[in-house]
């Protein structure tokens, strides 16, 4: 056991890690020396795996495991919390845009025992279109999941063991951890921070795995969506139940004429429309239950640290 465990999932950071850790330690050398790394290599493709082998020999506070391929974010975090021994446990990213200097006061508030985790949040984004979007999405998850998730939530957070012991109890493969970590509970202090520009490296978020992590955690924490595709539907058996009794009603007044082909086509497109969509909505939670029945493992390890 120690007294804190530092959890960083990293994919293809060779540029910042030994910076990282150089930073960092004298950091959280200020309030204790009783901490470990625990360094999660997610099938990097970059020198990221030489470099955790090296600062583990330097350092003995520094344990590494490196992953047979690249399994997400997700992932790493779940086996980095996995593999952390500390009292405590803080999940930062590697890039050093979870600003380090919070630290010694996320530290500091879980030592006073009033709360179990500390999280931050970005005060103001300057991201334009992406942090905008991000806004938009964790307020809808709000909406639809009942879930206290914060916009602008970063998965910057320090928690006590129960906590963490609390999250290794879900064992899901679609993961979602910032639903997670709202889903468990506990008292929660939130912290702010300026928004930190990526000095090195690059991001590893694309267009495609934003879009995939929204749908992760809409589907992985609401099932209203498949409530709205029942409500389309009976929205659309009405209008074409009044659709009928106008028709017949104008044939038996008016009688009949070929004329009403477009609407017919039109009418077609978007009852098929809509059909395709909520198949669309249900597919998606039926591939979710595809994956969990499988009970495939979260990630699979390549190499470890060897233990002191
Ligand atoms: N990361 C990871 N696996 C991935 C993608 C990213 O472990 O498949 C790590 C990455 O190395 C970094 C953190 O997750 O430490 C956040 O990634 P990034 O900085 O690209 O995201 P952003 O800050 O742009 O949201
Ligand atoms: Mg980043």
């Amino acid at each position: 056991m120690c007294k804190l465990s530092i959890v960083v999932p990293c994919y293809n950071e060779e540029e910042v890690l030994e910076t990282f850790e150089k930073t960092v330690s004298q950091i959280v050398e200020s309030v204790t020396d009783d901490y470990e790394y625990v360094l999660i290599d997610d099938g990097s493709k970059d020198k990221t795996l030489n470099i955790m082998r090296a600062l583990h020999k330097k350092n003995r506070k520094v344990r590494y495991i490196s992953f047979s391929r690249n399994f997400g974010k997700e992932a790493g975090m779940y086996a980095g919390l996995k593999e952390s021994k500390g009292d405590y446990v803080v999940v930062m990213d590697a890039d050093l845009q979870h600003d380090p200097k919070l630290l010694p006061e996320m530290f500091k508030i879980l030592e006073e025992k009033e709360y179990q985790s500390v999280a931050v949040r970005r005060k103001d984004r300057k991201e334009g279109l992406r942090g905008r979007c991000s806004n938009l999405f964790f307020k809808l998850l709000s909406k639809l999941s009942g879930l206290s998730t914060k916009p602008g939530e970063m998965d910057y957070r320090m928690m006590n063991r129960n906590m963490v012991n609390s999250i290794l109890e879900m064992k899901e493969y679609n993961r979602f951890t910032k639903g997670i970590f709202s889903f468990v509970g506990f008292d929660t202090k939130w912290l702010e921070q300026e928004d930190i520009k990526r000095e090195l490296g690059t991001t590893k978020w694309t267009l495609k795995s934003l879009i995939k992590y929204s749908m992760e955690g809409i589907t992985g924490f609401s099932t209203k969506p498949l409530v709205l595709s029942s409500i389309l539907g009976l929205l659309f058996c009405l209008i074409a139940f009044v659709l009928i009794v106008i028709i017949v009603f104008k044939t038996i007044v008016f009688g009949e004429a070929v004329r009403g082909y477009p609407t017919l086509i039109c009418c077609l497109f978007l009852c098929s429309g809509v059909q395709l969509f909520c198949f669309g909505i249900m597919g998606e939670y039926l591939s979710k239950m595809y994956l969990e029945v499988k009970n495939r493992p979260i990630y699979l390890v390549k190499e470890r640290s060897e233990e002191k």
